[in-house]
């Protein structure tokens, strides 16, 4: 690595780093930087204030084809694969400890990218992704294959072997940490890679694929192409030498993404999309205040752009009015402000079309008889920047659009119930199926709605309560693919039977 890609622990330090290595407006294929193919760059604008950061080169179909044949020679010539799973290890390892070092510029990154909070990259995000990166590292030298029970005269045994070419496709609401859960399996089982990160957050990827290589990852096999999802996205899904696609983003383009399968090699697809997910509250629940702030944080986290976004509140309605106030108080009170802030607890939403989305979302829901407890509208406008403030919604009814439609945005919409029964009927009324929440004292209701609750994520007495160990998907129309755990991990392999006859 050139000298310029040292850990940065300033913000300029961190644009000049960038600048030097002259990166972001690069592909990283077969271990080099290079322009795209056409010279075509887009412009990448800061959440924070609405400025400029830099250009990012806009990839198409010519820049995915070099990508892909680096990838696939990479993968032919087994200079990845082909060696011991201690030596894959170490290589795993070597990089999740270089994001370490490189940790404060990687944080700094995504903050300068996302308008996230720098406590919530430092915090989380960077760490995040570094843990999984080991955790897969520490999981490839445990795969073991299996011997079927067979006559004498035969051995048949089954071996995981990896399937070629992973085309990852991900969002920009947790950049490097979504792609993380992709790649990291992904090489951990032997694959090659070639990633296309989200529009608005291609800087921390195409980074950490340096530091990859840096850890001797060889050439080829890890590519970052970064461009438009209609261009480099549209190429990877569309390839005929591309094995599968791994995605996490928004329902319509992964019904596109299944089309370009069809329309293309039969590439496997997995998906994990969007959600409506609720928290139900029940009167009985032991500890209302640690209920409220879940509540609130469980949407209010990332400005609410996190695909399990707790955006349902359920009440029940002996105790509605009182629990709702408490969350409004914990709304009220968030510290919005500059992401740059180590003290700001919220920040800027990813763009202006993100903002101009959540604002009509929250019109949509009063002119259908909503009511604004907390928050509504935009705020910090004369930074320039794209600022949300918290916002929670009363008197939401089963139909109305923000019961229904998922917002990415921090909008909490608050329904009343009466009886289980019917907190179930509303918690499963939704297309979506990602995650669920509930809140009581009382065990055999606590089972009856893990029972009931039409998710793949279901949590009791808390939220978001799981990590790396657990794998993450929804069911119905958020997605049937499975991120995290040793899951993952051989959603990347195919099975492969071998039969060997001989004389005894
Ligand atoms: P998006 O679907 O617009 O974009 C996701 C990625 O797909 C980006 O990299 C984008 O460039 C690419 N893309 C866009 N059009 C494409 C096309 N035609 N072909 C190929 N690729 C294309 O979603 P987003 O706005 O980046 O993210 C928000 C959505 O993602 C929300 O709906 C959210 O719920 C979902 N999400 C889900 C999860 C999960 O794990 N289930 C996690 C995060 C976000």
């Amino acid at each position: 690595m050139s000298a310029a890609a040292k850990p940065a622990d300033t913000l300029a330090g961190v644009i000049e780093a960038m600048q030097a290595l002259n990166t972001p407006d690069k592909a990283f294929i077969d271990g080099q930087w290079r322009a795209s193919h056409s010279g075509r760059t887009f412009d990448n604008y800061s959440s924070r204030d609405g400025g400029l950061i830099n250009r990012i080169a806009a990839c198409d179909a010519a820049d995915v084809d070099a990508a892909v044949a680096s990838a696939r020679a990479a993968f032919e010539d087994r200079r990845w694969r082909g060696l011991a799973p201690k030596q894959r290890k170490t290589v795993l390892r070597r990089f999740a400890e270089l994001m370490e070092d490189h940790a404060e510029t990687l944080a700094l990154l995504e903050c300068l990218d996302t308008g996230k909070p720098i406590s919530n990259t430092r915090g989380f995000d960077i760490g995040a992704a570094i843990n999984t990166t080991r955790y897969y590292a520490e999981a490839l030298d445990k795969i073991y294959g299996e011997v079927a029970p067979t006559p004498e005269d035969r051995l048949s045994y089954v071996v995981h072997e990896p399937l070629g070419v992973i085309g990852a496709i991900v969002p920009w609401n947790f950049p490097l940490h979504m792609a993380m859960w992709k790649v990291a399996p992904a090489l951990a089982m032997g694959n090659s890679v070639v990633l296309k990160p989200a529009e608005n957050s291609s800087m921390s990827a195409l980074y950490a694929a340096q530091l990859a290589v840096e850890a001797g990852l060889p050439a080829g096999v890890w590519n970052v192409v970064p461009g438009l999802g209609a261009e480099a996205g549209d190429a990877l899904a569309h390839h005929m030498d591309v094995d599968m696609i791994t995605f996490t983003g928004s329902g319509p383009v992964g019904r596109q993404l299944m089309r370009a399968s069809a329309d293309s090699n039969l590439k496997r697809v997995s998906l994990e999309l969007g959600g409506k997910s609720p928290q139900i509250v029940f009167a009985d629940c032991d500890d209302l205040d640690q209920a409220a702030a879940n509540a609130a944080w469980g949407v209010f986290y990332n400005q609410g752009q996190v695909c399990t976004a707790a955006s349902r509140l359920l009440v029940e309605a002996s105790i509605k009015d009182a629990f709702v106030e408490k969350v409004a108080d914990i709304a009220r009170n968030i510290k919005v402000g500059d992401p740059f802030d180590p003290a700001t607890q919220f920040g800027a939403m990813i763009s202006q079309r993100q903002m101009n989305t959540a604002l009509d979302y929250i019109e949509k829901g009063i002119a259908e008889g909503g009511r604004v407890v907390a928050g509504g509208r935009r705020v910090l406008g004369d930074t320039g920047g794209y600022y949300v403030g918290p916002t929670l919604l009363d008197d939401i009814t089963p139909d109305n659009v923000l019961a229904q439609e998922e917002v990415f945005g921090p909008v909490l919409s608050v329904l009343t119930f009466e009886d289980e029964a019917e907190a179930y009927r509303i918690a499963n009324g939704t297309v979506f199926g990602l995650a669920a929440g509930v809140w009581t004292g009382n065990v055999s209701r606590a089972m009856r709605a893990v029972k009931a609750l039409q998710a793949g994520l279901v949590w009791v007495n808390g939220w978001d309560a799981c990590d790396i160990t657990s794998p993450f998907g929804g069911v119905k129309q958020s997605g049937f693919g499975r991120d995290r755990s040793l899951h993952a991990l051989y959603k990347y392999a195919d099975l492969k039977a071998i039969s060997i006859s001989y004389k005894v």
